[in-house]
């Protein structure tokens, strides 16, 4: 874990570079700009207007949109850190180890993207049902990718935890950073996407705004776990009155066919439905630890017919590049705020409400769906 080799743990991400006491081949990369989180993430809150008012709401409805980040999702941010703390206690050393990691592509695309200018070998094991634009991309950046049956169970030696499990244990100096357990995934959007939001929510509505509701998709639950404990860490401080637990109240998105969500009876499939989705990113048959559930106030169950036609609205309506899982995210929120909870803070002029879109168009311009 995080424990010990590091105090200076603070927000600035560019710090862990310059300290970075390589003496590995590739020492003068600590040299390159081009690899702060800061230069490789460049994502913005944004207001979604037209979607609040045709929907009736009333309240701010914003969202961090994250497709603007290099590899084009929130997922650098998790690959870098993850990949300079595994540097800074020993477990990688460039030009030597090889990264092998199972992903739904995004946390693939930005160790491809880390490993490419740090100079590792990277190995993505992806299930069958995710874009070929991801596996391209990663392919582009020099990476091997093997696919695996998308309706493998998690726990099953077929599935793409079980071949990045095997393959780690086969290949000398192979690394798995493991995403669904290591800190550094939740803490990466504790530290920097969280703090972000924050201040983009105090400059733009003024120093006294916070964040009232945070709604996000589920998947390795690093996203939703790390920014609901960095907003409230912030709210607790700003505005601890708002109404909501310790300031925050927060939505977890879960696609119908994952069983994420809580109560159990939510994720209840319907006679004749396979549990089968076509949304990709979010979603999972066991509980990763980076997923903290008792972060969540509120579960929505979501559909691939809503999600794609959000995303759709999203790209149509207000130019947001999008990607499907971001759909899905305004698809719950809606769903949400018209329930008789969420229907008092959707009518409050004075709440804001953050939606977290997760990655770009780019990764499904080939899909039926974006034209649909
Ligand atoms: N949307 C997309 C497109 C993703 O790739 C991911 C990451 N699997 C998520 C949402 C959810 O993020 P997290 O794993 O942090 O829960």
């Amino acid at each position: 874990d995080d424990n010990g080799d590091n105090n200076n743990d603070g927000n600035d991400d560019s710090n862990d570079e310059s300290n970075d006491d390589d003496d590995g081949p590739s020492g003068g990369f600590k040299a390159l700009p081009a690899l702060s989180v800061a230069s490789l993430v460049a994502a913005a809150v944004v207001r979604l207007d037209k979607i609040a008012a045709e929907s009736g709401l009333r309240c701010n409805l914003l969202a961090k949109v994250e497709a603007f980040s290099a590899g084009g999702s929130l997922k650098d941010r998790i690959a870098l850190r993850m990949v300079l703390e595994a540097e800074r206690k020993g477990e990688l050393v460039r030009g030597r180890s090889t990264i092998i990691e199972p992903t739904s592509g995004n946390t693939g695309i930005g160790l491809c993207l880390v490993g490419a200018r740090l100079g590792y070998r990277v190995i993505i094991t992806l299930p069958e049902k995710m874009s070929l634009e991801k596996e391209r991309l990663m392919r582009a950046l020099g990476a091997e990718i093997i696919r695996t049956p998308t309706d493998a169970r998690s726990e099953s030696d077929e599935s793409n935890i079980g071949v990045a499990k095997r393959l780690t244990r086969e290949i000398d100096g192979g690394v798995m950073l493991d995403q669904y357990n290591n800190v550094n995934n939740a803490l990466a959007h504790e530290l920097s996407t969280s703090v972000e939001i924050a201040e983009d929510i105090q400059t733009s509505l003024g120093h006294d705004a916070i964040a009232d509701v945070l709604i996000a998709g589920c998947g390795t639950g690093g996203t939703i776990s790390g920014i609901a404990r960095g907003l409230r860490k912030h709210n607790v401080q700003h505005h601890p009155t708002n109404g909501f637990r310790e300031g925050l109240h927060v939505v977890g998105v879960d696609p119908v066919g994952s069983t994420l969500a809580q109560p159990e009876s939510l994720n209840q499939l319907a006679e004749g439905d396979s549990g089968a989705y076509a949304i990709e990113g979010i979603g999972y048959d066991f509980i990763p630890t980076n997923l903290d559930r008792t972060v969540v106030d509120s579960w929505v169950k979501t559909n691939d017919e809503d999600a794609f036609e959000c995303a759709r609205q999203l790209i149509r309506q207000e130019g947001l590049l999008v990607g499907g899982s971001s759909g899905s995210c305004l698809a719950g929120a809606l769903q949400f705020l018209a329930s008789p909870q969420g229907n008092s803070i959707a009518q409050d002029p004075t709440k804001t409400v953050v939606l977290i879109f997760a990655d770009s168009i780019r990764n499904y311009i080939t899909k039926d769906w974006i034209l649909s």
